[in-house]
């Protein structure tokens, strides 16, 4: 398969050069040429179908031109170690659960995927990759993988985060041969729960404090990649959000959705009931991956996309315009985004790469997906209902999908929302609006019990290169 820039000023790539450049060289995303339906004989197995076999026929009909279909069966079985489950929280709206990965958010699956994908184009590539440098020391033997004359390669991510990529990259690379995460994150601006998640793992992974905020650490990250000698001294890469390695593999976990709804139609629900499925969105790739489903064939009748206060996209649906903002802090920070990038791969998706008119786009777009946006005041407002109601725990940013579904389901609907992260995640939150004490899980307590190991850093370019080259 090839991929093209939603700019079109770069060249085609193949999925390989897709994964370890992740962005193209005139800056657009990544786009696969084609995507194919499933067979209908899929759909009709789905109901008895098991998350990874699910997942595995979605993945081949995506990569199985570009890996061998052993390698990304095991590469697929060993992303997904933990279940996606759908769970009834009331009357015709379910949650799909997608909070049971190591870090207790989900975008687990999409680190996970990308990691393994990356060490199996290192690993199993004839040809080396393009301008891989070769390393001179080899003290390190973590995440090193050694070729036959005797050096070692090395693929290095580097990636910024105000705290929750970092933990999701950190440990989807984890052990990972072959990869070493370098994390760089502000000092004292990321809450203790979220950086246990990356400063405690060591291995492959080093966790760099930086002396400043969010925005240095973006930018001493973007400085290394334009910085010529870093490059031809050692292969960079970053693992940012819009990596189609990242992105496309959420599609699994909504043909598993579909899957386990169909399985209760049975007993629980209409037979005929249309699936309506509403995501919490931010930069806007889990429901994109979502809509990549639909174009499969997956059978879900439309998508709604939950904003917090920031409605960038919402006004879109609106208005037909576009406006990109700076975004507003949140209660759901993770949804904090006023120019969601996959924006340009919706628009690409339904005009055709271009072909159709802007009106003809908005259109297509609108009569499959419908907006919603919340203040916080609203979103706690939720949060207490659903629990007082039902007893269920939403996290911030799953309460503006469930009250998405709540105000918008039809009748003869049956509506999924992604629960996107478990609400101890946002433990201090939750129990304040809840009035409740949230039970820490034992995955997240064994993080916070981890001794604490991170590289502080002047917030200075010429400091951070000097510590990569001299590692
Ligand atoms: C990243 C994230 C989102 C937003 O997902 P996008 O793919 O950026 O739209 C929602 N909820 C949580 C908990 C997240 O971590």
């Amino acid at each position: 398969m090839q991929y093209y820039s939603t700019n079109h000023q770069a060249p085609m790539a193949d999925l390989r050069k897709a994964v370890v450049k992740g962005l193209a060289e005139d800056r657009g995303l990544y786009m696969p040429e084609e995507i194919y339906r499933l067979p209908e004989e899929f759909f009709q197995d789905l109901p008895q179908m098991d998350f990874k076999s699910i997942a595995y026929n979605v993945a081949s009909n995506f990569f199985g031109e570009d890996i061998d279909l052993d390698g990304l069966q095991d590469l697929v079985y060993d992303t997904l170690q933990f279940d996606c489950p759908v769970v009834k929280v009331k009357e015709n709206i379910y949650a799909l659960e997608l909070f049971h990965g190591p870090t207790l958010a989900f975008k687990d699956v999409g680190a996970r995927f990308m990691a393994r994908l990356l060490q199996y184009f290192i690993k199993y590539s004839p040809s080396p990759i393009e301008q891989l440098a070769t390393r001179k020391d080899t003290t390190d033997n973590n995440g090193q993988c050694s070729i036959a004359n005797g050096q070692s390669k090395l693929v290095n991510v580097l990636v910024a985060t105000s705290g929750d990529t970092g933990s999701a990259v950190a440990n989807g690379f984890l052990g990972v041969d072959g990869i070493h995460v370098y994390v760089l994150y502000p000092k004292g601006k990321v809450s203790p729960i979220q950086e246990c998640q990356f400063t405690t793992l060591g291995k492959n992974i080093t966790a760099i404090e930086v002396d400043g905020v969010f925005d240095d650490c973006q930018r001493l990250v973007k400085s290394a990649f334009m910085d010529e000698e870093l490059n031809k001294h050692m292969m960079l890469t970053s693992a940012n959000s819009i990596n189609v390695a990242r992105f496309l593999p959420q599609a699994f976990y909504y043909f598993n959705a579909y899957a386990r709804i169909k399985e209760l139609s049975n007993r629980e629900i209409g037979k005929s009931s249309d699936v309506v499925v509403c995501v919490p969105s931010g930069n806007f790739g889990n429901i994109c991956a979502a809509l990549f489903g639909h174009s499969m064939g997956l059978p879900v009748k439309r998508f709604i996309a939950a904003n917090n206060a920031n409605d960038v996209f919402y006004k879109y649906l609106q208005t037909g315009k576009y406006e990109p903002k700076p975004s507003k802090q949140t209660l759901a920070n993770a949804m904090d985004v006023g120019d969601p990038s996959n924006y340009a791969r919706i628009i690409n998706l339904y005009s055709n790469n271009d072909s159709l008119s802007p009106e003809e786009t908005h259109r297509r777009i609108t009569s499959l997906i419908s907006g919603a946006t919340y203040t916080d005041e609203q979103i706690m407002e939720t949060m207490r209902e659903c629990y007082q109601s039902t007893g269920y725990i939403l996290d911030p940013h799953g309460a503006c999908g469930y009250r998405a579904l709540v105000e918008q389901l039809q009748p003869g609907e049956v509506g999924i929302f992604c629960e996107t992260a478990h609400p101890a995640k946002f433990k201090e939150k939750v129990d304040s609006i809840l009035g409740i004490d949230v039970e820490i899980p034992a995955r997240l307590r064994a993080f916070m019990e981890g001794e604490k190991q991170s590289v502080a850093m002047p917030n200075d370019f010429e400091a951070f290169k000097s510590y990569l080259l001299n590692r």
